[in-house]
């Protein structure tokens, strides 16, 4: 798990910061991830080096969070967040601290941090720094808040938030006492930005037990102050692992505010448009897909429907064969592959242009599509002809 790039990157950056004097150490998920034995996506160190001190160290480095003291560090092995030990300034209206001081101490460092098994420090060497009791919460699948639970999630509502992201990612249980502070500080969560409560959705649909998640958002009672329905008993099912899933399943619970709710967490367009794709999909599911259904939608968009459609035991037709076979067999793929365009149109017709032209070519993609109508310039200007123009 270690000798993934990113470890190596880390692991260059500490030795050179220590060539020089500076303690350094792996912090965070990374830490986490690897006594769990999950691969980690980045692994940050932190050091006793100040950020001036850490960029005379290397040539090559980026400013990404100076205030913060977050130097990003590029050594061969790829790029590297290096942040100095530091602690929290105060915290005003249960979001980010206004400031932040540095020190020279780890354990202080450490003490800021949301859970103990986020609270773990590794040097070089492979040995750990837990002064919190991290390593035998990852032992015993715990999530417990570093210190005193209420007043940490005081300080940062969000951190209830990730506790409960966790729970869906690790499969992990809420320390009692972190339970019951999160109860007592639900409603704070109305103070956090919508897009920082987004990110932590967005790791929760992809997390492995997400029914865990859900369960955890009721029983604190932080659904409720969430946007939208989180009803757990929805959820016991889903196992999808997947971001735009979770958001087009979650959707699919909200019935018709469904817009309005996931427009609230500031979903992207193109999120908006798969979530919607969807749930037209299962829609048409209800009769059966036809041809033009599948012409329309993605594999994906389709493979989504028909799991939504058994999560929630509907009664619709299922395809009978595999999306991707059904597809495959279309008579074209692509609105571009119609042989013929509307300037074809207006020339057979010499009719003048007008909505016409794009409704004819909407009735020429679907025929063709259907396999009413073969794509050929003859047939297609025969169809024109004979068929569509009469029936207006
Ligand atoms: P992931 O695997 O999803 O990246 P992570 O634990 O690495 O999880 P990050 O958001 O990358 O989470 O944060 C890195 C570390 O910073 C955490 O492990 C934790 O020690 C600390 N941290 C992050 N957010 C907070 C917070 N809101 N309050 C206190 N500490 C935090
Ligand atoms: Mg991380």
């Amino acid at each position: 798990m270690q000798n993934n790039k990113e470890w190596q990157a880390a692991y260059s950056v500490i030795e050179q910061l220590e060539n020089v004097g500076f303690e350094a150490v792996v912090v965070g998920g990374a830490v986490r991830d690897a006594i769990l034995g999950r691969p980690a996506h980045d692994v940050d160190v932190a050091t006793i080096a100040m950020p001036e001190e850490v960029k005379s160290v290397f040539n090559n480095t980026v400013d990404v969070g100076i205030q913060h003291g977050t130097v990003l560090v590029i050594v061969p092995a790829g790029p590297v967040e290096v942040t100095t030990y530091r602690t929290d300034g105060e915290y005003t209206d249960h979001r980010r601290p206004e400031e932040v001081q540095f020190v020279r101490s780890l354990k202080e460092d450490l003490k800021r941090r949301d859970f103990t098994m986020n609270a773990i420090a590794m040097r070089r060497d492979g040995s750990f720094v837990d002064f919190y009791g991290g390593c035998q919460d990852i032992e015993a699948g715990l999530i417990r808040a570093v210190g005193d639970a209420q007043k940490r999630f005081s300080e940062d509502a969000l951190r209830m938030l990730r506790a409960v992201r966790f729970s869906a990612q690790l499969g992990f249980v809420i320390e009692s006492e972190t339970l019951k502070a999160m109860k007592d500080k639900a409603d704070t969560i109305s103070w956090i930005a919508k897009e920082r409560i987004k990110a932590e959705l967005d790791k929760l649909w992809i997390g492995k037990d997400v029914f865990n998640g859900i369960q955890k958002l009721e029983e604190s009672g932080l659904g409720a102050h969430l946007n939208g329905n989180f009803q757990a008993n929805h959820w016991s099912e889903f196992n999808a692992q997947d971001k735009l899933l979770g958001w087009a399943y979650f959707a699919l619970l909200q019935g018709e505010h469904w817009r309005e709710v996931l427009g609230s967490y500031r979903l992207s367009n193109k999120e908006m448009a798969f979530v919607k794709a969807v749930l037209a999909a299962l829609e048409a599911l209800k009769n059966g897909w036809t041809n033009m259904d599948y012409f329309s939608h993605t594999q994906q968009e389709l493979e989504a429907a028909c799991y939504f459609a058994e999560l929630r035991q509907l009664n619709v037709q299922m395809p009978q064969q595999s999306i991707e076979e059904i597809q495959t067999k279309l008579p074209i793929k692509h609105k571009q592959e119609l042989i013929v365009n509307g300037s074809d149109l207006l020339k057979w017709s010499g009719k003048k242009g007008g909505p016409w032209v794009k409704e004819a070519l909407q009735a020429m993609l679907e025929a063709v599509v259907n396999d009413e109508l073969e794509n050929g310039r003859q047939e297609i200007k025969d169809w024109i002809e004979h068929d569509y123009f009469t029936k207006e």
